[in-house]
């Protein structure tokens, strides 16, 4: 299954996440998923985990071209020349000829780099470095911005978004523009959404795990989650969610949870 990105290239539907793993759990864990089925993984520079990643890409029997590896620029990285030296940092790390989608991982407005950021991204995917090109954490003025200078738009924001926090808005604002929402915190850390009880008695009533309900919802919604799990159970059931529907009723159930957001915000986080 998968998601067709606004420059053409199919990126699977759903994927595993990568933090707060570091290399050696990362490769386990990597090596498990694709086995069992995943084909994208998630990582960024911040992780400390893209050897881990790479390492396991690289022993696994599935072929590279089948596998969609994800990582993100730090902040440390931020600015045109530093941009493309971070991106040449994460290939080393990754041991990869190139980077399937490359994030910039926060827009940090306080530094006022990503506009040069991104240039220096467009030119990344010019040089075949890396295929795909999007943003994290990014709001739609910011978006607009890049957009504004560059003329070139990114395919994809990966924002957090989990039951109690839908990101209704920022979803619609994505799909008119032909912008793929990915979800980070797509279980909400695995705690308060999955042990909440709308999602406990839909679980029972489908006849299904409570992470199960919740990825469906991001897969009804359109966005693609990355659920992260270092337990190869965990992982088996994360990605089963492909053979049972919601109705529209339990879907609003799901958008009207309680919570809010978790993580940073976009418009003050900022990266030591
Ligand atoms: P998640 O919502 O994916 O929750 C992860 C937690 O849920 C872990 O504790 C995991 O434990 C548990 N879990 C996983 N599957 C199940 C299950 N089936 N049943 C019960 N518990 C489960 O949160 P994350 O914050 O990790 O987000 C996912 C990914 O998003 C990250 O790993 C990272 O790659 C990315 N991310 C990106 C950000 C950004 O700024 N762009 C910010 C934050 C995250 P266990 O491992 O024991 O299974």
């Amino acid at each position: 299954m998968t998601v067709m990105l606004a420059d053409g290239r199919p990126m699977p539907r759903i994927g595993l996440g990568t933090w707060p793993m570091d290399d050696e759990q990362a490769r386990q864990a990597v090596t498990h998923a694709l086995s069992l089925g995943y084909r994208l993984i998630d990582t960024a520079a911040r992780y400390g985990n893209e050897r881990g990643v790479g390492a396991a890409v690289a022993e696994s029997a599935v072929p590279r071209e089948d596998v969609f590896v994800t990582t993100k620029l730090r902040g440390a990285d931020h600015g045109y020349d530093a941009a493309l030296r971070g991106c040449e940092a994460s290939l080393r790390r990754l041991g990869l000829d190139y980077i399937d989608l490359y994030l910039i991982h926060w827009p940090l407005p306080g530094k006022d780099l990503y506009a040069d950021t991104w240039r220096a991204f467009v030119r990344l995917r010019e040089e075949g470095l890396v295929r795909s090109i999007g943003v994290s954490n990014f709001t739609p003025a910011q978006i607009r911005r890049l957009a504004g200078e560059t003329g070139v738009w990114p395919v994809l924001n990966q924002v957090e978004l989990h039951p109690g926090f839908p990101q209704t808005d920022l979803r619609a604002w994505h799909a008119e523009h032909d912008i793929v929402t990915q979800s980070w915190s797509p279980l909400g850390l695995g705690h308060k959404v999955l042990d909440d009880p709308v999602v406990t008695d839909l679980a029972a009533t489908y006849g299904r795990t409570p992470a199960q309900v919740v990825l469906r919802w991001h897969l009804q919604l359109g966005a693609v989650p990355i659920p992260k799990s270092a337990d190869t159970e965990r992982m088996r059931q994360n990605i089963e969610v492909f053979d049972f529907s919601l109705t529209p009723d339990d879907m609003a159930r799901l958008d009207a949870l309680p919570g809010g957001r978790i993580g940073g915000d976009p418009e003050t986080h900022v990266e030591l």
